[in-house]
């Protein structure tokens, strides 16, 4: 048998699940093994295909909207990326009983949102228009409340009602020097804007990416595991390209690899996004190592011990066995 070539693969640390998105899932399961099936979930859980398949083949029920929901007394489960306040109406007016799974640290820009509304403020959102996320947070305040802001050009352009009463939110998922530009120049041309005192963007977000900037310059190629639809996923693919990796790719797993893009590599970066599981990373450094002589070495940025727990009627259950 021919040797393989030697691919000497560096795996960016942290990456994968963040404490979030673990809430999340386990709300899931755990609701699944109290109340048992059916749970409904208002849209994906969190943006993974595998995580949504793996919990349907369980008895979760996913909707993108409650009116797709019969009258029912099973729990109905808000997914990590947040809803607008409309939706808790909606539940409340249907006696749904609903176990709330967005992240704290997105409830946490929702609170903030609304405390600026509170003081007169308006408020401008830096994020991407159509991620649920940002729905979510201009959904926490009557429409007009919130200017959504998604680039540099859009902050030049935007024009405040009042340019001393203004402040300013952020997605939690986005690119940290991004959206530092956009903020910078917030800052520049309303000298009164006020904001929190660090980005709304998360320590999950914030690590990731840290790892991917000291590994993609090393490498030739990088792989974010990660769902198109996952903001943080992008960003990570975003971030390695210009950290200076040239060949960066966004994939479910190892059944995307596109084996003419990794011909002629010596080394490999791998990251997942923050709603990706580590099985997904498994997999593809063991589709990696039926073709090459790999070698594994783990490139750290931070020690992450963030836990969240699970929604309370959940906690409740869970001390009640
Ligand atoms: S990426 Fe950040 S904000 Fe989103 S679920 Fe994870 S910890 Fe929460």
């Amino acid at each position: 048998m021919a040797q393989k070539p030697p691919l000497k693969v560096l795996l960016c640390s942290p990456r994968g699940f963040c404490a979030g998105v673990v809430r999340a899932i386990d709300s899931v399961e755990r609701a699944l093994q109290v109340y048992g099936p059916p749970v409904y979930v208002r849209h994906e859980i969190v943006h993974n295909r595998f995580v949504v398949e793996s919990l349907r083949a369980k008895g979760a029920v996913f909707v993108e909207e409650l009116s797709e929901i019969p009258d029912t007394d099973a729990p109905v489960i808000f997914s990590a990326h947040g809803v607008a306040k409309a939706v808790p109406d909606e539940a409340a007016r249907r006696n749904m009983f609903v176990l709330d799974a967005t992240c704290p640290l997105v409830t946490k820009v929702h609170r903030e949102a609304e405390i600026h509304s509170r003081r007169g403020r308006e408020i401008v959102l830096v994020g991407h228009a159509g991620h649920p996320e940002v729905a979510g947070t201009m959904g926490q305040l009557p429409a007009g409340a919130v200017t959504l802001v998604e680039t540099v050009d859009d902050a030049a352009r935007f024009a405040p009602k009042d340019p001393r009463k203004l402040a300013y939110v952020t997605q939690t998922t986005l690119s940290v020097d991004d959206t530092s530009q956009i903020v910078e120049l917030l800052k520049r041309r309303f000298p009164e804007i006020v904001g929190p005192h660090k980005e709304d963007i998360c320590y999950a977000t914030t690590n990731r990416q840290d790892a991917v900037k000291r590994v993609a310059p090393q490498v030739d190629a990088m792989i974010v595991v990660g769902a198109p639809n996952s903001s943080n996923s992008q960003r990570l693919k975003e971030v390695a390209e210009r950290a200076g990796c040239r060949r960066a790719v966004l994939i479910q797993g190892a059944n995307e690899i596109d084996w003419a893009e990794f011909g002629a590599i010596s080394s490999l970066g791998i990251t997942a996004g923050a709603s990706a599981p580590e099985v997904l990373v498994e997999d593809i450094i063991a589709a990696f190592a039926e073709r090459y002589d790999v070698s594994v070495d783990t490139v750290s940025a931070a020690e992450e011990a963030v836990f969240f727990p699970l929604p309370r009627a959940l906690r409740e259950s869970q001390a009640a066995e």
